[in-house]
């Protein structure tokens, strides 16, 4: 938990989000501006910064992260028609928050 992280203090339920989904190692609640009919966030309880701060014992949090994905797809009904799922990794790759999730976006058809 860094106290300075917004999605830390989403997390800890100090700030609000419209949750989806929550187990022990992840969370997953809807962007704030989504840009697309359905945009998620899975997002790790554990504060890792981004791609690049990602370690070898973070392996059972990332395979997490995408079989949720995959999860929240099927339950927003957008598995068989497709959806993105993708990283923004610093500054220079989109990222605005840095504390490492998952987007998930989909619904146009
Ligand atoms: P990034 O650009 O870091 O990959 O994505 C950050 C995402 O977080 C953006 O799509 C942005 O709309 C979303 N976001 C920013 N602030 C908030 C917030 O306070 N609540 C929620 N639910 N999403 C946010
Ligand atoms: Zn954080």
């Amino acid at each position: 938990m860094e106290k300075n992280c917004l999605f830390c203090r989403i997390i800890s339920g100090q700030a609000p989000a419209e949750f989806v989904y929550e187990n022990d190692v992840v969370v997953v609640f809807k962007d704030i501006y989504p840009k697309a009919p359905v945009h998620l966030l899975i997002v790790p309880k554990k504060h890792i910064r981004s791609i690049n701060e990602l370690s070898e014992t973070d392996r059972e949090i990332v395979s997490e992260m995408i079989l949720t994905a995959k999860e929240i797809a099927k339950k927003n009904l957008i598995s068989t028609t497709g959806y993105k799922l993708f990283f923004n990794v610093e500054r220079g790759g989109g990222q605005e928050i840095f504390h490492l999730h998952l987007h998930l976006i989909g619904g146009w058809i």
